[in-house]
């Protein structure tokens, strides 16, 4: 099931979309009143089976004519994230003098996480704010993007798998400058409006593979990012391993799995994002990611 965040006047709106009829059923009556995202994840177990059986019968809006908000626009906490996690990428970003202090070219040991504050989400097709006086650096970074559906801690390789609700599409986009210059990536990464999510979140069963899904980005309709998700150094099931080995994870809680070579500071000289720039991400099957840099 591909299900999204509708805006709508009185307040959100859980909605399916119907990709081959091109439509979104509004569900929200067939939920609680107020239910967002996260407790539909939460109670998945129970909401599911509901959503299935009754949403093909509901009336459908043409997808252009609804304006889509993230999936999970207001995670419960900050975003998951993964850094150096595409052999080509790593090397990319340890040649652009941009990964202080280490400079180093060379794949991780172990993943890098790190993290992306909320206040960052935003939505499939809204624009992104260039923040001039803050950054005049910045990049875009095309991501698969994991979503939890039960939490837990010490999730084994094996079972972890078992504990993702869905997928969706992330634009972790950067503030360079600020990435190098502060020596740790938070700032960097947690600008307003630069965690562009959506446009649906695509459950599981829909994607019985990740590691064969392909993801593009592309930039005013150049291509610069192409690869399949099974070129991750650490996959999906060892990142959840490694981050719930001693930190809880929690249904709805997001995780950006990477990005793969082709980001602006892997050119000579460095291709950074300006104003009026269209950026793309696709992953097949789960939509395409399209915003405007403001
Ligand atoms: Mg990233």
């Amino acid at each position: 099931m591909k299900l999204v965040t509708c805006s709508a006047a009185a307040g959100d709106r859980i909605g399916v979309l119907d990709s081959a009829a091109g439509v979104v059923r509004d569900v929200g009556d067939l939920l609680p009143p107020g239910t967002g995202m996260l407790e539909v994840i939460e109670r998945w177990a129970e909401y599911g089976p509901v959503l299935a059986e009754r949403a093909p019968d509901l009336p459908g809006t043409p997808l252009e004519s609804v304006r889509l908000r993230a999936p999970v626009p207001a995670p419960r906490r900050n975003i998951f994230c993964v850094g150096k996690n595409y052999r080509e990428h790593a090397a990319e970003f340890g040649r652009s003098g941009y990964d202080t202090p280490s400079r180093s070219t060379d794949l991780p040991q172990r993943p890098v996480v790190f993290s992306k504050a909320t206040t960052a989400v935003t939505g499939p097709h809204d624009d992104v704010d260039s923040h001039p006086g803050v950054t005049a650096e910045l990049d875009y970074e095309g991501e698969l993007a994991v979503i939890i559906g039960s939490g837990g801690r010490g999730i084994p390789r094996d079972r972890a798998l078992d504990h993702v609700w869905g997928y969706t599409i992330i634009n972790d986009v950067t503030a360079r400058d600020l990435q190098r210059d502060h020596k740790q990536w938070l700032l960097g990464k947690s600008l307003d409006t630069h965690c562009p999510m959506g446009p649906c979140a695509v459950t599981a069963d829909e994607v019985p593979d990740p590691a064969a899904l392909e993801l593009e980005t592309l930039v005013n309709g150049e291509t610069r990012q192409l690869a399949l998700v099974k070129d991750l150094v650490f996959d999906i099931p060892e990142l959840i391993s490694t981050i719930s080995a001693g930190t809880t994870l929690l249904p709805g809680d997001v995780l950006a799995t990477g990005t793969p070579a082709g980001v602006g500071i892997g050119f000579d000289p460095p291709r950074f994002l300006r104003s009026g720039d269209v950026v793309e991400i696709t992953v097949s099957g789960l939509g395409r990611l399209r915003n405007r840099i403001a």
